[in-house]
């Protein structure tokens, strides 16, 4: 099994690659992110273990461009930092899991042989529609060949009405499911970000890809798939 261990602390990179050669995997080691995100893009390995903390490119920006260019091995995150934002965060940036430090070592063997029985996981689909392509994956959207920028709600928001179709939403609807369920703000909120979104994917290319059902919600003006 080819391992690539992506971890700047010198003595931590070397006790793992002593460990984990002993372990039976062929480990490659980069010690900065930038490295690693060549080594994961050139060389072909079955796991990838990346560290969060990194000089130059951070794990999270390693791991989102690792999948932006199509690279699919497992990944495991390590983070140094505890908190459940660091986790949402991993996950969000395409990794398979994460394991905060310190950790035993006996741990981290068996979340890579738990994500190497896994196998690599398939690619969530991409979303179009109208000219917009929206990948869940990387988190990004396209509008043809523009990449647009979005927050983390606009981006769930744009994702929940595609996933839906032409299918109609009430703002109620969106709220629950874009927002979390123990909101309790006005339902107006969904206007409001409705009109976030459309001032980015839809006013400047001067398309209308999210309609407004008068009296019932908001639909997506092509079916998407
Ligand atoms: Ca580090």
């Amino acid at each position: 099994m080819r391992l690539l261990l992506v971890e700047d602390e010198v003595g931590i990179a070397a006790s793992l690659k002593r460990g984990l050669t002993a372990d039976g995997f062929a480990v490659e080691v980069a010690a900065d992110g930038k490295t690693g995100l060549w080594m994961a893009s050139e060389i072909d390995f079955d796991i990838i273990v990346l560290d969060l903390m990194l000089p130059g490119l951070n794990g999270f920006s390693v791991c989102h461009e690792i999948r932006e260019r199509g690279v699919w091995t497992p990944i495991l995150i390590l983070t140094a930092k505890t908190g459940e934002l660091d986790e949402i965060e991993s996950l969000d940036s395409g990794a398979d899991d994460f394991l905060t430090k310190p950790f035993s070592y006996p741990v981290l063997l068996a979340r890579i042989r738990s994500l190497l029985r896994r196998g690599v996981r398939e690619r969530p689909t991409v979303l179009e529609a109208d000219g917009l392509r929206l990948d869940p994956a990387t988190r990004s959207c396209w509008r043809n060949d523009v990449l647009i920028s979005l927050t983390p709600r606009e981006f769930d928001l744009l994702e929940f009405l595609m996933r839906s179709g032409a299918r109609v939403l009430s703002k109620d609807e969106i709220l629950e499911h874009v927002w979390n369920p123990e909101f309790e703000g006005s339902p107006n909120i969904v206007e409001v970000y409705v009109g976030y979104v459309r001032r980015k994917i839809d006013r400047p290319f001067g398309t209308e890809t999210i309609l407004t059902v008068p009296g019932s919600g908001y639909r997506l003006a092509e079916r998407g798939r």
